[in-house]
């Protein structure tokens, strides 16, 4: 059993708190606007790190990985695991500040945070804590601090990309006269298949609920351009852009497919 304070309870890191609580570790938490998160909430983000062999922190941004920062170092006296995805620079300037840094941003959303079932891309120095990231999914050792929030944009970039071209494919078959059943079975022959056969409920106007937020998923997009001018990425933010931000990020689809 592991004493572990999570830090940040919104979608995921409520999720997150509640499965180590499952796997038998002493789970305390804290977020910003107090709530119920099925584990016993603390009254600081410091508290909570003073609770912790391990701190996790699960927050929205960059800014909001900031915020806690001060009061976090101050309690911390175990390894910090910072699975927010901020992107490098966020995590190059927490790590100026303390060695007891692993970064494990994730990949899967809150399906795959209450099964465990998370794909975790972990950087620095990961063996003292694979055990427990293991009972949130699958451990993928990138490399020194850092390397766990750059594979993350690398992954985003694979999705947003996917889903800018399977929007824009859709959008030309429809405007060509291709009826839907014809394409999505051209799709299902294409590079794009598995992701075609994913989201063709969205596609056809079935409502997705909210799972990875459209705010959150401009936040990565945005993050992805400050290091460098990648057209496709480009492409989806736009999509994101007209899209509401309180919607499903796959409501990007509606802009070009819909
Ligand atoms: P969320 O539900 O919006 O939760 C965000 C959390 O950040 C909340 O606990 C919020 O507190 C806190 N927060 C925001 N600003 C803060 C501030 N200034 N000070 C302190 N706390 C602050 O987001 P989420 O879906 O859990 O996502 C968390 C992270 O995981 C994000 O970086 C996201 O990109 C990433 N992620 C999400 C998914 C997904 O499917 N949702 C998948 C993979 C990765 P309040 O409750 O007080 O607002």
């Amino acid at each position: 059993m592991t004493r572990v304070a999570v830090v940040g309870l919104g979608a995921m890191g409520s999720r997150i708190a509640r499965r180590l609580a499952e796997c038998g570790h002493d789970v305390v938490g804290w977020n910003r606007t107090p709530r119920d998160s099925g584990v016993p909430l603390v009254a600081s983000p410091h508290v909570a790190a003073a609770h912790g062999d391990i701190v996790i922190t699960m927050l929205a941004d960059p800014s909001a990985l900031e915020a806690v920062t001060d009061a976090v170092l101050a309690g911390l006296h175990g390894t910090w695991i910072e699975m927010s995805t901020v992107g490098p620079d966020a995590i190059e300037r927490l790590a100026a500040r303390t060695a007891s840094l692993v970064d494990a941003p994730v990949l899967g959303s809150i399906g795959e945070a209450e099964n465990g079932t998370l794909t975790i891309f972990a950087g620095g120095d990961v063996a003292p804590v694979r055990p427990l990231l293991g009972e949130l999914g699958t451990v993928l050792e990138v490399g020194p601090v850092g390397s766990g929030a750059a594979a993350k944009l690398v992954a985003n970039a694979t999705l947003f990309g996917a889903l800018a071209a399977l929007g824009e494919s859709v959008a030309l078959g429809r405007a060509l006269g291709l009826d839907d059943a014809t394409l999505f079975e051209v799709l299902a022959s294409t590079p794009l298949a598995a992701q075609a056969e994913r989201r063709r409920p969205v596609l056809q106007g079935e409502a997705s609920p909210p799972r990875f937020p459209v705010r959150l998923a401009r936040k990565d997009a945005r993050l992805i351009l400050e290091h460098g001018d990648f057209g496709v990425v480009a492409a989806a933010l736009r999509a994101l852009e007209a899209a509401d931000a309180d919607a499903d990020y796959t409501a990007m689809l509606e802009r070009n497919g819909g």
